[in-house]
């Protein structure tokens, strides 16, 4: 293969929250890139709205265990406790750290940091930045990576992963700007690639979650762990997908049906508005097949009237602004129409605590491969994650993979990087642009998003979920026989869209297998045939291997250290 190549002692795959705070742990002690296919600045961590949670105990008394508590509950008891304690206890300290970087968190009149509500936690502990969080992390981090002399390749786009004999070596990526494959070997390789919610129509995510991350673990042959957990968020814009953050009903948005009642009352007396997603997105759900839809339609209202101008320019401008544009509404005068919408993958890359990827899922690890952020599994949301714990997680477990990055540069006798990688990149992009068949790859896209959001969404049964199974075979055989119609090297996207498209068409098929496979329901998957959660058979992790056309699964038990399976009230 003719390919232009690097050595790095650490090579990071994307500059998210998860890559950026990785690629800041190791930038001081070794020379370290990062590989991104978006500008690090586009990262999806940017689009985050409503704020990242840390039991500080500012707006009303607080503690850890509580935090550590409603997250295994918010999990339905799938979420790994041992790694959810640590998740919790290192939030304040991920917090200062951010502060100390620079970050410009709103704050309460006597100057501590501000706290708001967030669904499914018991107290205010959302520390947040208006309703732009995301935007000023990312950037926040981006800032001391360029003051650390981070390299960054933004824009190349990683296809495969360079593993021998269980080593990870680096990876094979491609220059979107210039054209050309390029081959980075580094001893240790930190991936934070993000989520997958492209998969489905109705998304919250950004154009480029793609879940290349998944695509190239499955294809090295390692499982993915809790795929069929997909997160619905119950406030999308409607017919858009466009997030209108939880902040909204942190600050105390009501949600409407057409009689113009709080149905919430109905669901979580306890909690209304602010019961966890995985409750509130089947709320709107039923309400809307029983009938209870705005004038009959497939949405209900989030309305903030009530909290008056000044409180929603000062709070939740963000959403202010998307309603306005997307849908002309003023949301000062009038509610606002939303449905839910496909938002985040619990599931992932397994890891342990340490961020180490595993080859089994269990403890057999790759090594000097690392996962952290949306695209791994360690698992601290199990079936259903709680917001604001994502923003978190990601900082929080990319600092542990850098950490242990470096553990291993300074611990591991590494024989020396290999001089060559026989790899089938160029094969791949090769067989693409020689394709001469009559399909489009964005017609398959569209109709593979429509046929999961109908048949693999907030509620799922056996006849539906067989469907869209069946869809994807037919889509894969049309996949064989699409059309390319750029055969430019020079920022060809037609390229990365068709192969991006393969990655969705492949771990879409895992979803639909693994919502198949759990017959029970838990958290975000609810099984109309099964709804009730089976501690017996189903309180364990599932794994899903990919030989070829086929696809395995495998268990292995939840880590539970305090608490144990009750059921989940609220
Ligand atoms: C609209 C929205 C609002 C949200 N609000 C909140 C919130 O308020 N609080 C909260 O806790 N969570 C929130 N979340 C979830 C949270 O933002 C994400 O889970 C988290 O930011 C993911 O961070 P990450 O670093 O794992 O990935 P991302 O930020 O998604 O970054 C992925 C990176 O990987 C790179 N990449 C991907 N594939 C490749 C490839 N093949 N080659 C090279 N690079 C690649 C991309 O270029 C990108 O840089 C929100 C999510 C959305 C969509």
């Amino acid at each position: 293969m003719k390919a232009t190549k690097h050595q790095y002692d650490v090579l990071v795959v994307g500059a998210g929250l998860a890559g950026l705070r990785a690629a800041l742990e190791v930038a001081p002690v070794s020379k370290a890139c990062v590989l991104t296919k978006v500008y690090p600045s586009r990262s999806h961590s940017g689009a985050a709205q409503g704020g990242i949670a840390a039991a500080l105990g500012n707006a009303s008394p607080d503690s850890l265990e509580e935090h550590i508590f409603d997250t295994v509950k918010g999990s339905d008891y799938l979420g790994d406790q041992d790694a959810i304690e640590i998740l919790i206890s290192e939030a304040p300290e991920i917090i200062y750290e951010y502060e100390h970087f620079g970050v410009p968190f709103d704050r309460m009149a006597d100057g501590r940091l501000a706290q708001r509500p967030f669904g499914g936690h018991s107290r205010p502990r959302a520390v947040y930045c208006m309703d732009y969080t995301g935007h000023v992390l990312l950037h926040t981090l981006y800032e001391q990576c360029i003051k650390q002399d981070v390299k960054f390749f933004s824009e190349f786009y990683t296809m495969s992963l360079i593993i021998r004999d269980g080593v990870c070596r680096g990876v094979v990526a491609w220059d979107t700007q210039k054209g050309g494959l390029h081959v980075f070997h580094a001893k240790a390789v930190i991936l934070g690639t993000g989520g997958y919610g492209r998969a489905y129509k109705i998304t919250t995510n950004a154009l480029a979650n793609t879940g290349d991350g998944l695509a190239l673990a499955s294809r090295a042959g390692i499982p993915i762990e809790d795929i069929e957990f997909v997160q619905f968020h119950p406030t999308g814009l409607y017919k858009q997908g466009i997030l209108l953050s939880e902040g909204a009903r942190g600050e105390g948005a009501y949600l409407t049906n057409n009689l113009g009642q709080r149905f919430m009352e109905k669901y979580a007396p306890g909690k209304m508005e602010l019961a966890p997603r995985d409750v509130i997105s089947r709320s709107i759900q039923t309400e809307v097949d029983e009938g209870r839809g705005i004038n009959g339609q497939d949405y209900v209202y989030l309305d903030i009237r009530h909290l008056g101008e000044q409180k929603i320019l000062e709070r939740i401008p963000q959403i202010k602004d998307l309603a306005q544009k997307y849908l002309g509404v003023d949301c000062v005068t009038a509610p606002v129409p939303i449905q839910p919408t496909a938002h985040y993958s619990m599931g992932g890359i397994p890891t342990n605590n340490d961020a180490e990827v595993l080859l089994d899922g269990k403890d057999k690890k790759v090594i000097g491969l690392y996962a952290a952020g949306e695209c791994a599994c360690v698992s601290v949301h199990g079936g259903n994650r709680l917001g604001t714990n994502s923003l978190l997680e990601a900082t929080l477990y990319g600092r542990r993979a850098g950490r242990s990055a470096v553990r291993f540069l300074r611990d591991e006798v590494l024989s020396s990087l290999p001089e060559d990688s026989p790899d089938d990149s160029q094969k791949r992009i090769d067989e693409i642009w020689s394709k001469n068949g009559s399909e489009m790859p964005a017609a398959i896209q569209r109709e593979l998003q429509a046929s999961m959001t109908t048949g693999c969404g907030v509620f799922r049964q056996e006849e539906g979920l067989r469907q869209v199974q069946e869809k994807i075979q037919t889509l894969k055989e049309r996949y064989r026989k699409i059309r390319a119609i750029d055969r430019n090297s020079i920022f060809n996207l037609d390229l990365i869209e068709a192969i991006e498209l393969g990655n969705v068409l492949g771990f879409a098929e895992m979803i639909v297998a693994g919502a198949l496979n759990r017959k029970e329901s838990r958290g975000a998957h609810f099984r109309k045939d099964f709804p009730k959660r089976d501690d017996v058979n189903w309180l364990k992790h599932t794994l899903v291997y990919r030989d070829g056309d086929t696809l395995r699964f495998d268990y292995k038990p939840v880590r539970i250290t305090r608490y144990q399976p009750q059921e989940r009230k609220y």
